[in-house]
């Protein structure tokens, strides 16, 4: 028996996730449609008000339902350095750590050949236009101590030095291979005061 074409669509659809594949797909659409119908309401006016409102603030690159996002706006922030972060949760875990008072930016991303995301993907040209602010005096690289995360703070090490920007990566206080979303506060803040310049 063939399903209804709205619910395959459906099940296609739940597919755009990462890690999703037919069977947690088709199981999410069961599960929303027989259990979780308000739930379902929810998720699908909350998904379309976020692709409406949403988009990427003008100075950090982070989401933002306005050209410059609150943490951009706060004039209390120490406007001297910037911090590159892979993703969102990444600059979110060192705001908990409350040991950062500077600007970030976040790639949305890291490089990653294999994958075919270069550094066009991952905004390089307006990191380089925010990182030559005249404000701007140390550039910090917090990706996380993948293998692309390592292969991304190299990149935009010396992309920024041959610029004459002044740049420091945070200190391997991490575990190898560590994901800055998954350390706890204390360890990020050691890894963050004791970074290095990077020569
Ligand atoms: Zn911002």
């Amino acid at each position: 028996m063939n399903s209804p074409a709205v619910l395959e669509q459906l099940i296609n659809a739940l597919r755009c996730l990462p890690g999703v594949g037919p069977k947690s797909s088709t199981r999410m659409a069961y599960h929303l449609l027989q259990r979780d119908r308000e739930g379902a309401q929810r998720l699908a006016a909350s998904l379309q008000q976020a692709l409406d409102k949403l988009a990427y603030c003008d100075y950090c690159n982070n989401f933002s339902e306005h050209a410059v996002c609150s943490v951009c706006q706060d004039h209390h922030r120490d406007k001297s350095s910037l911090c590159v972060v892979e993703m969102p949760t990444d600059l979110m875990m060192l705001e908990n750590t409350r040991s950062y008072q500077g600007q970030y930016f976040v790639l949305m991303g890291k490089l990653s050949p294999m994958d075919g995301i270069g550094p066009k993907d991952i905004h390089l040209d307006k990191l380089l236009k925010r990182a030559q602010d005249a404000l701007v005096e140390e550039v910090i690289l917090a990706t996380n101590f993948t293998s692309e995360g390592e292969a991304t703070a190299h990149y935009i090490g010396q992309m920024l030095k041959s610029r004459g920007i002044k740049v420091s990566r945070i200190a391997r206080g991490l575990p190898m291979g560590g994901e800055i979303e998954y350390v706890d506060s204390g360890t990020l803040s050691t890894a963050l005061l004791e970074r290095k310049i990077v020569t």
